[in-house]
């Protein structure tokens, strides 16, 4: 028998910005594709139309673009695909397993309040099921859902998942103003596309036996399905704006790399061993759906600096300068208005977590010190004169200035001075760069050069007047 080829795909609503539970989404789902020789397809959920935007589609293809994630053939939208929902609900009221209801919205919200008070799950009673309506202005289609049994399907990450019918109510499969609910168009759209495994959110499980209904109902095969833990906040509650930054474009803009957020939603909720830093090639041979775990997923920002850490020092260094540009332009920083451009660069690159952290640190390296940090200049350079200036009459008898002269140097400073080496250092690092973070002293004024750090010694002084 010809084997089925493994369809994936990944399904947003286009009602914000690509947001990083999102990217893991298709991210499993690109990687079960790719290790099943199958297509990973992305359709654009877009019938909400009131919430829709073309901008938050734009964002979504292009954030899928920049991780590596693009799908096999061009995104389908569900607003063009009207037609395809339509007959499919024809095609569940010829067979008789659909009816129309005009039951108003007062009643049913009566109704929900009853069962509420009665500590009932709130559910449509089936008051319209027999009454044979026709279909109006008024109407809903609902779907006539089984009254007895269970659905049961198996789920790549949960095993087998049992939902009892009773639970279930008559969903609404067009709404009164002619337009196809979520539910229908899913269930269409995964036939229609040939989609063979459903990856998504948890939070859809229990979608999962309704879908299957309205599948059942048209004929239509089954699908495999994988149900993810959800993307967890650091309070261990599911990730939301207020407890931290959500959207994928702001973790870019900040400078992590596209291939470390690929390291980290990978690992979120999976793991292999000890093994720690993977790229979308790795992923396609190591992961294994199965071993998803169920649990919720904390996402860890210091987690993700160290992964990001590890991906920027796997560039080599022309790689790294082409991911940096756009952040030293931010800081207007022009490489080649230093000729030791690269050395700064080789010693500077490892400075911090983010690109754009790394290019403020590199400020000092090329431009006048913006900022002082004033807990550095309260605690380091106010009462240093003495010190700084007798360093300073050291470093400019100094030729060559190079690492070596100024490490011999500032060891002598430190001995004529009997101070140990922060409270030598810390001074002189404050006054040159503006702050305690940068590498050794010695090799920080080699990158500085003389006559600039100098110049800030000399300023320092000054400040303490
Ligand atoms: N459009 C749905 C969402 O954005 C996804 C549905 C699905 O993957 O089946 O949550």
């Amino acid at each position: 028998m010809e084997s089925i080829m493994t369809v994936t795909r990944f399904a947003p609503s286009p009602t914000g910005n690509l947001h990083i539970g999102g990217v893991r989404t298709a991210l499993y789902n690109y990687i079960y594709a790719k290790q099943n020789d199958g297509k990973f397809l992305v359709r654009i959920e877009d019938t909400d139309q009131e919430r829709s935007r073309e901008k938050f589609e734009k964002n979504i293809l292009d954030g899928l673009q920049m991780m590596g994630l693009a799908p096999d053939e061009d995104p389908v939208k569900q607003s063009q695909r009207g037609h395809l929902y339509l007959s499919a609900a024809q095609k569940i009221v010829d067979l008789g397993l659909g009816y129309y209801c005009d039951c108003q919205p007062e009643r049913l919200e009566k109704l929900r309040n009853q069962q509420q008070k009665a500590g009932k799950k709130p559910m449509y009673d089936g008051k319209c099921r027999e009454r044979n309506l026709s279909k109006s202005e008024n109407t809903v289609l609902r779907l006539k859902t089984p009254r007895d049994g269970e659905v049961r399907f198996n789920d790549l990450v949960r095993g087998e998942v049992i939902f009892d019918n009773c639970e279930l109510d008559d969903l609404i499969l067009l709404r009164s103003n002619g337009n196809p609910t979520y539910h229908l168009c899913n269930v269409v759209d995964d036939a229609a596309q040939g989609v063979t495994t459903v990856i998504r959110g948890e939070d859809h499980l229990s979608n999962t036996p309704r879908q299957i209904h309205i599948q059942e109902a048209l004929g239509l095969p089954d699908l495999e399905y994988a149900h993810l833990p959800l993307v967890l906040g650091e309070n261990k509650k599911r990730l939301s704006k207020r407890d931290a930054v959500t959207s994928l474009d702001e973790y870019i803009a900040i400078g992590y790399l596209p291939s470390s957020m690929v390291n980290m939603l990978a690992r979120l909720g999976w793991s292999k061993g000890d093994k720690e830093i993977f790229y979308l090639d790795d992923l396609i041979k190591d992961f294994r759906m199965q071993e998803v775990q169920k649990a919720g997923a904390v996402f860890d920002i210091k987690k993700l600096d160290w992964i990001n850490t590890n991906h920027l020092a796997n560039l080599d260094l022309e790689e790294f300068i082409d991911h940096l540009k756009p952040y030293l332009k931010k800081e207007s920083i022009s490489l080649e208005s230093k000729d030791n451009w690269k050395v700064i660069i080789s010693h500077l690159r490892t400075s911090s977590p983010t690109l754009a952290s790394i290019s403020q640190d590199l400020i000092p390296y090329f431009l006048d010190i913006k900022t002082y940090d004033q807990k550095s200049v309260d605690k380091f350079l106010i009462g240093s004169k003495p010190l700084l200036e007798f360093v300073l009459r050291q470093l400019e008898s100094i030729e060559p200035w190079s690492e070596d002269q100024l490490d011999d140097v500032l060891a002598k400073c430190q001995k004529d001075l009997d101070l140990n080496t922060p409270q030598l250092n810390q001074p002189i690092r404050v006054a040159v760069v503006g702050s305690t973070k940068s590498p050794s002293l010695g090799l920080t004024l080699s990158l500085i050069g003389k006559e600039v750090s100098i110049e800030r010694i000399k300023k320092a002084i000054a400040l303490n007047d």
